[in-house]
């Protein structure tokens, strides 16, 4: 885990969620494959030729982008499948039933946040496939907003879908920490906007939230 920074006055967390609240990468690593597949069919064209136009533009946005990566969502709308479109394949391609199983210490984690804060969750995927990779783990009643692509309709790094969870939740940014596994895509945006932010780099963080947290704002307020 690396905090990156955090309010003085925490009310609520705001979490990615592949990879951030599971680690199971096989279900992570079936997306791009299927999406590709998908756009392949789409386009006329082989799996292997896509792959191949997908990475080269990839290579070249990140060569003029100091290594930053385009997300899936971006990377397809350079060839012409709007966010709508993508996140019907998402929600027709995605799995997550196949792949994670309830994580019983992660919803213990939840319900003691969940006492001290308000709980919402920002993803890139489809929202209904966040919803049904929360009840996978069995942690979906803890969620008070779940934002997606398709809600938001632009891909994080941006903060659309921060802007919109904070006014569901009722919160100004200084009181929202943002969570999750990728400081680019997560995190750097959100700190710079005054939010907290919380690099996970295994469940095992997640887990230590709770403790992590309480102690961050002991010593704020000098107990
Ligand atoms: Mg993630």
């Amino acid at each position: 885990m690396k905090v990156l920074s955090l309010p003085s006055q925490i009310k609520g967390l705001i979490f990615d969620v592949d990879l951030t609240l599971y680690e199971n990468r096989e279900y992570y690593e079936s997306m791009g494959p299927l999406m590709t597949k998908r756009l392949a069919q789409e386009k006329g064209k082989s799996f292997d030729q896509m792959k191949r136009e997908l990475d080269a533009l990839q290579k070249a946005f990140q060569d003029e982008n100091e290594g930053r990566k385009l997300s899936i969502g971006n990377l397809f709308n350079r060839f012409g499948i709007s966010f709508e479109e993508n996140v019907k394949w998402r929600e027709e391609l995605f799995q997550p039933e196949a792949y994670l199983t309830k994580d019983d210490q992660l919803a213990e984690t939840l319900a003691k946040l969940s006492q001290r804060y308000k709980i919402a969750a920002v993803s890139n995927n489809a929202t209904r496939i966040v919803q049904r990779t929360l009840a996978a783990l069995g942690v979906e009643d803890f969620f008070e907003s779940v934002i997606g692509l398709d809600m938001s309709l632009v891909s994080k790094p941006t903060m659309k879908p921060f802007q919109m969870t904070a006014n569901v939740l009722g919160l100004a940014f200084n009181e929202l920490v943002s969570i999750g596994d990728r400081v680019e895509i997560d995190l750097e945006l959100p700190v710079q906007n005054g939010m907290g932010g919380v690099l996970i780099e295994s469940i095992q963080d997640v887990y230590a939230l709770p403790e992590v947290l309480k102690k961050a704002q002991r010593v704020n307020n000098n107990i």
